[in-house]
């Protein structure tokens, strides 16, 4: 773990980094407040200091100020290190935002409990960021698939709506039902079905463009998001997918069915939102799914599209 030790006496430096070093922490020096402070911000600061008071251009507790007022995610833990000893001192010092206080001369031992004590709040803090990131994930993220879950999804169909009128772009949307999917667990079991999910959602997260979106809408139903298509994009974009789904068999890889694989289509109903036409995501999703229904009466493997009239949605402004 990288400490920062900012001290402009150069025997204090040389002997802190002597120390740190030896307790098996990678110092970080400073010469001065200010380049405490530029190093503070630097992409992968260290999260731990040691920051003496009195230094020329900023001080300790103004160092800490600083980096309080920043609120960044990633938390700092700073140990002030004065001869200052009197409580008034232990108090300003704590006010500015330092989380701990050691006056000089201070006791090695101390000091290296008080860094543990810093260590364990860093650590502590990076456990709780990643455990918070894997929830957010879990909570917009479908399971099996790894794609947006139903409720992401028509999210990011909202914000983009929102961006398309403002920024007067189309918005395409598709939605896709795997053909005959219940048959693929009737015949091979549930897990072959997951697996074969789980392919299919790897071969569209793998056809869509990088700032197109994909979500798992239903059982084996996707919807996907294109941003800035209109109807010959969404067309094109929808039967892109189409093939990427019918090109090559799905191997089923389960061990009660080794070497199987199975030819699998999926039928869409693609839609757009035309600038000038104000577009929900429900009218929208209305229009695909009606699509998607003539598509599966028509023969399945295909791409029902229907621009969103103006009935549909509203005319822009009312
Ligand atoms: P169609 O061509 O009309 O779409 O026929 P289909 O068989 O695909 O449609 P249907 O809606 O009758 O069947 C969908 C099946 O998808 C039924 C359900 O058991 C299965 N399913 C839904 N979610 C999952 C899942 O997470 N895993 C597996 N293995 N199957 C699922
Ligand atoms: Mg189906
Ligand atoms: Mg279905």
């Amino acid at each position: 773990m990288k400490v920062l030790i900012a001290d402009d006496s150069l025997v204090s430096r040389h002997m802190l980094e002597a120390t740190v070093k030896k307790w098996g922490y990678e110092p970080i020096v400073a010469c001065d407040g200010k380049e405490a402070w530029d190093l503070l911000q630097k992409e992968g600061a260290p999260q731990l200091a040691i920051l003496d008071w009195v230094m020329p251009l900023l001080t300790g507790p103004e160092v800490c100020k600083l980096v309080r007022q920043q609120q960044r995610e990633t938390y700092t833990y700073m140990l002030l290190l004065t001869s200052k000893n009197q409580r008034e001192d232990l108090i300003e010092g704590m006010d500015a935002g330092a989380d701990d206080y050691i006056t000089k001369p201070f006791n090695h031992h101390e000091l290296q409990v008080r860094l543990r004590a810093g260590r364990r709040i860093v650590e502590l803090q990076a456990e709780l960021l990643e455990t918070q990131a894997k929830l957010r994930d879990q909570a917009t993220h479908d399971a099996l698939t790894k794609v947006y879950n139903r409720h992401s999804i028509f999210e990011v169909l909202e914000r983009e709506l929102r961006r398309g009128e403002r920024d007067q772009m189309p918005i395409g949307v598709a939605l896709l039902d795997i053909d005959f999917f219940k048959s693929v667990n009737d015949t091979y079991g549930h897990i072959a079905g997951d697996t074969v999910l789980t392919e299919a959602a790897r071969r569209i997260k793998a056809s869509i463009r990088s700032y197109d979106s994909i979500g798992r809408y239903g059982g084996e139903e996707f919807l996907i998001i294109l941003p800035g298509c209109d109807e010959a994009c969404t067309r094109s974009q929808s039967d892109r997918i189409r093939r990427a789904l019918a090109s090559e068999p799905m191997p089923i890889s389960e061990d009660a069915h080794p070497d199987t694989s199975l030819a699998l289509t999926a039928s869409f109903g693609s839609t757009t939102a035309l600038p000038g036409i104000r577009a929900t995501p429900e009218s929208l999703l209305r229009v695909a799914d009606e699509c998607l229904y003539e598509a599966k009466r028509a023969g399945r493997n295909r791409i029902v599209f229907r621009s969103l009239s103006s009935e549909a949605g509203a005319p822009a402004g009312v």
